[in-house]
Parts: structure tokens; sequence; C-alpha cells
């Protein structure tokens, strides 16, 4: 195929990025298909003929439908918020396009097998937006513990913190509404799942917590509502491997701002990453002269591919839109039938069970094995 066409829904804060991956994939990687814009879906057909107008859509309306439905969309990106993913998504394999769907997956266990479902019955490429696992440092990471430069993994932990929940004066939005999920668990503990399904392996079971740090949110013009789902969460977790791990989530830490601070420890070493300073790594070896060892620092550099794709000079830097072409390109690779780095509806339900035990471990305040 040499060309594809691309149908956008929701223009949000992932729907720009969406925008951006499908407007720039071809020109960083050269080796897909040209993208063609062709249909996107906002709330309004207002709103969605100003941002056609502005990312470069062909057509556009209110009706997502129409946009499932259109014969020139090969792949829809689904970037709306989650209590519509399911639907969209599934409508769109059921049509015969190619999915590529944002995280999580649905707002519900039973949602996420129908989406499972839905892309094994149409054979269709869809894909999950998980796009911290495309770091080429995290790539990296993967290739040091493949070599065992650190040993056996036997502990880690991962703190997923941002703070744009950390005023109680923010007015109610979508995430605090039930509708769209449990909360931190499944807004941010997705990600960090993705990374250690992607580098250590699957956790098997799970002791979680939640908390909510503030009981309501102003309404403009109205009165304060009673807030739904929770901004923090803490799990233990034991991987299949026994390897143990800490996760600690919160969406309401000041100061913290796109935090993903994930340790390693195996028995020769260790390794050190934060999605803040995403340009580097940081890596212990437990050997030669004790007197001398420390961390030492590894940057970013055109060696750790697909670096090499957007700039030819080391230590200058990927942003995260960067990760998102990233992503893209992977989506058509897995398209193309080649080797792809990317986490399907399979994967992805796997990742709904991850953190489906943990909410159920909080509730009941006990272990939960994670369903396989
Ligand atoms: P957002 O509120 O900024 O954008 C959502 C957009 O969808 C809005 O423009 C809204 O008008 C539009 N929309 C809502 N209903 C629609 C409908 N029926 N038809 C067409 N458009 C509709 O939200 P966001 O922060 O972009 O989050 C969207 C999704 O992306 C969520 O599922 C979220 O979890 C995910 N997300 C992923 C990451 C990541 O790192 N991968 C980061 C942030 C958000």
């Amino acid at each position: 195929m040499s060309r594809l066409g691309i149908g956008l829904i929701g223009t949000g804060y992932m729907g720009k990025c969406h925008a951006l991956a499908w407007t720039s994939v071809h020109a960083v990687f050269g080796d897909v298909p040209s993208i063609d814009l062709v249909h996107l879906s906002e709330v309004t057909d207002d709103l969605a003929r100003q941002r056609a107008g502005e990312f470069g859509f062909a057509r556009s309306g209110a009706d997502w439908r129409a946009l499932v439905a259109d014969p020139e969309v090969d792949i829809v990106s689904i970037t709306t918020p989650n209590q519509f993913h399911a639907e969209m998504a599934i409508a769109a394999l059921e049509a015969g396009k190619h999915v590529w769907c944002e995280k999580p997956m649905a707002t519900s266990l039973a949602d996420a097998e129908r989406m499972r479902d839905a892309a094994r019955i149409s054979g269709r490429v869809a894909v999950l937006g998980y796009n911290y696992i495309q770091n080429p440092m995290v790539r990296q990471i993967e290739a040091i513990l493949a070599a065992g430069s650190i040993g056996t993994v036997n502990h880690f932990r991962v703190e997923m913190d941002e703070d744009f929940m950390a005023d109680p004066t923010t007015p109610f939005g979508w995430k605090s509404d039930a509708k769209s999920g449990y909360g931190a668990l499944d807004d941010f503990g997705v990600h960090p799942v993705s990374l250690i399904h992607t580098l250590l392996g699957r956790i098997a079971r799970v002791l979680g917590h939640q908390a909510m740090p503030y009981a309501t949110r102003p309404v403009p013009g109205a009165p304060p509502r009673a807030v739904e789902t929770h901004d923090i969460a803490s799990v233990l977790c034991e991987l299949d491997t026994g390897a143990s791990g800490v996760i600690a989530l919160s969406r309401s830490a000041w100061g913290r701002k796109g935090r993903i601070a994930l340790q390693i420890f195996g028995d020769r070493g260790a390794i050190v990453f934060d999605q803040e300073r995403f340009n580097e790594l940081q890596l212990y070896a437990a050997d030669g002269d004790p007197a001398t060892r420390g961390f030492r620092t590894i940057l970013a550099a055109p060696v750790h591919a697909p670096y090499d794709r957007f700039i030819p000079a080391p230590g200058h830097g990927l942003g995260f839109n960067d990760l998102k072409i990233i992503e893209c390109h992977e989506l058509l690779l897995r398209l193309a039938g080649r080797p792809s780095r990317t986490i399907g509806f399979d994967a992805g339900l796997s990742i709904e069970r991850t953190i489906w035990a943990m909410h159920e471990s909080a509730v009941r305040g006990t272990w939960t094995s994670v369903p396989e």
C-alpha cells in the first residue's frame, strides 16, 4: 500500500500528538507509506472544522461514525476520553479499519475483552498509546538487561507523579468522573505496567491501596461536585520471575510534572531512569575498584536507535512528541508485517487485567493474583 488514509477522533492533548505524529512519520522514517489526513471528528462541527484546518485534514464533522465509515480512512486514531474507547475502537474494527487507541484501553475489563475480541475477529492492527516504551533510552535499558550487565533483577520501583490535579481548586473534569475509570491506577498505572511488562516480565500478584486527596472539586456556577476517582495509588508487586517491586502513583503531587522514575536493582548493578530527564539513564556496575564505583550517566545519542532518525547530534535530545512519532512508525511496521515494538489489544488486555487486580486488591485489602 503506497498511501494510507487517517481518521482522527478527538483533538485535545493527545489528538494533537497523534496529528503531529501522522504529519511527521514519513519524513522522519521514510520507510512507510505516504500519509493522507482524511477525516477529523470533534464534539461540534465548528470545532472539527477549526481543528481540521489547523491540522491539515481534508474532511471534518461531529459524527465520529461517519469518520469510521469513510472509505478513504484506513487507520483510526482514537484520542477521546477513556469511556469512549471501547465503542469507537470496536466500531472502527468492525468497519475494517486499523486502530491506534489511546490508553487506558477501556474503563472496564469486560469492555477491554470485547475490544480484544473485535481486534482478533477483524484481523486488523489494533495498537495502544503506550509511548514511554518507545523511548530510545528505555530500549537501551532493555539491551542492558538482556546483556546481563546488572545481573539478575530482584527488585524495581516506579514512581509516576504529576501535579495537574494537585490544586484543590482545580474544577471537576472528566478525570474525576467514575465514568473515566478508577483514577490514578488506569490513568497513570498503565504506563508503569507497560514498562514493567516490556522490561522485566509479567506482574503475577499485587497488593494495592488507593487514596482520594480531595473529596470534592468546584464546578463553575454550581455547587462543588463529589470526586469519584482516586488521584493517588500505591501497589506492592511480585513478578512471575519472583522479583518484587513497588509502584507509586499520584496526579496530585505538587512540583512533579512528568515524573516516571524507574529504578531496577539486580545482583550486579542497578539502572535508574526518569521521564523528566528522559534523554539520559544511569547505570551502576558493581565491579572494578569499589573506591571508584558510582552511577555513570549515559546520554541519548544516534547510537540509541531510532534517535538517529531525528537528529545526527548526540546529547541534543528528543521530546515527548517524538515518542509518539516512533510509536506511529512501530504501528506502521506492524501493519506491514514487520517486527514491531507495539502493545496491541492482546498485550493491552494483560495490562488492563493487572490494573483491575490492583483495584480489586485495594478494595478488598488483600494480595490479589493477576488473571492470565
Ligand atoms: P482531552 O480532554 O485533552 O481531549 C479529548 C478530546 O476528545 C476533546 O477535544 C474532546 O472534545 C474530544 N471528544 C470527546 N468526545 C468526543 C466525541 N464523541 N467525538 C469526537 N471528539 C470527542 O483529553 P486527553 O488528555 O487528550 O486524553 C484523551 C485520551 O488520551 C485519554 O484516554 C487519556 O487517557 C489519553 N492520554 C494518553 C497520554 C499518553 O501519554 N499516552 C497522555 C494523556 C492522555
